[in-house]
């Protein structure tokens, strides 16, 4: 999967966060992809405004593009990528990999668009 898949795969699930504040620009991203841009960078662009959500894309990004390489993705720098983990809401049912960012603390759990359950926090191990 290229870059620019993985991007419009990670907006098209934070669409439907119910916190995030870049609705309107994110249809626009989205209907521009649809017409086959290449909207990666502006997507990056944009979610960079906000950390947590720029670290949760680029998780995004690096689970879909290895997992199609078909290798095991090993973090290049266990302990320190594991710091800087991005915090989550991932959905309750098992095998699901659907996840969102936490845009602000405190918000109300996002549904998970395919199950329809709203999601809880990753807790981190250790
Ligand atoms: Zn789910």
């Amino acid at each position: 999967m290229d870059e620019n898949r993985a991007v419009v795969q990670a907006i098209q699930k934070l669409i439907h966060h119910p916190t995030n504040p870049w609705k309107e620009q994110l249809e626009t991203l989205l209907k521009r992809a649809d017409a086959g841009e290449d909207i990666s960078v502006d997507a990056i662009d944009l979610l960079s405004q906000h950390d947590n959500v720029r670290r949760w894309m680029g998780e995004q990004v690096i689970s879909s593009t290895t997992r199609l390489a078909g290798s095991d993705y090993e973090s290049p720098a266990g302990s320190i990528s594991h710091i800087n983990a991005s915090q989550q809401w991932v959905c309750p049912i098992k095998g699901c990999t659907v996840s969102l960012p936490v845009i602000q603390e405190g918000e109300d759990a996002p549904t998970c668009y395919i199950h329809n359950v709203l999601m809880v926090r990753l807790h981190k191990k250790g």
